[in-house]
């Protein structure tokens, strides 16, 4: 996605070999207009698919799920990093490991926004080396739900999280996928290289 990738290039500030900030546009200031452009992009991509249900983690997941929720017209569900008072025992729950952060989250959502009839779309901001996803995937699993695929912001191609779930068949689509930040330059990965 062109414009993506411009927004990437203009906006984007590397901090180091492995990570990149777009606080921006994606992280913590969203322009809504172009996100609703994200969302209609993952709703063209996934179009025809059956989906009954986009699922995402909080907090920088939820404005490109909401956009693509509105595109598709499907209910959006964002699973949360802590059990809250109000969540209580009705919940799937799954261990989320960050690289980035070296740390460990639990993961929930409620068993009244998702269960066995659910077709899921999944969708976060970033794939890095594939934990938040298969995060969600688990908990969708654990509700009986069918996978329909995984739409990314912004996929980090040097790291394993792309790989791994291709690997695993599930059909995975990146707006952008990054080859390289080193020498905090951003290389866009082409497309034909993506399809592989
Ligand atoms: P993964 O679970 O795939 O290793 O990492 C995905 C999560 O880590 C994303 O939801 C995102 O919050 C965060 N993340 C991973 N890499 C980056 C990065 O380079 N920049 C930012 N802003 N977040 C990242």
């Amino acid at each position: 996605m062109e414009a993506l990738k411009q927004k990437i290039l203009t906006d984007g500030k590397v901090l180091s070999d492995s990570v990149i900030k777009v606080d921006a546009f994606l992280n913590h200031q969203v322009d809504p207009l172009f996100m609703q452009t994200i969302g209609e992009e993952f709703a063209f991509r996934f179009a025809n698919s059956g989906i009954t249900k986009i699922l995402t983690l909080e907090s920088s997941g939820i404005a490109p799920a909401v956009m693509a929720g509105l595109s598709l017209q499907v209910p959006v569900i964002f699973a949360r990093k802590r059990k809250s008072l109000t969540l209580n025992e009705y919940l799937y729950s799954a261990e989320v490991y960050s690289y980035t952060k070296n740390e460990s989250n639990e993961i929930s959502v409620s068993k009244d926004y998702i269960d066995s009839h659910d077709v899921v779309l999944v969708i976060d901001d970033f794939l890095a080396n594939g934990q938040a996803v298969l995060g969600l995937i688990d908990l969708a699993e654990q509700a009986g739900a069918a996978l329909k695929g995984v739409g990314i912001v912004i996929e980090k191609g040097f790291q394993k999280g792309g790989e791994l779930l291709r690997d695993r068949g599930i059909h995975v689509e990146s707006l952008a996928t990054i080859a390289s930040l080193a020498d905090g330059h951003v290389t866009f990965q082409t497309e034909e290289a993506v399809l592989r």
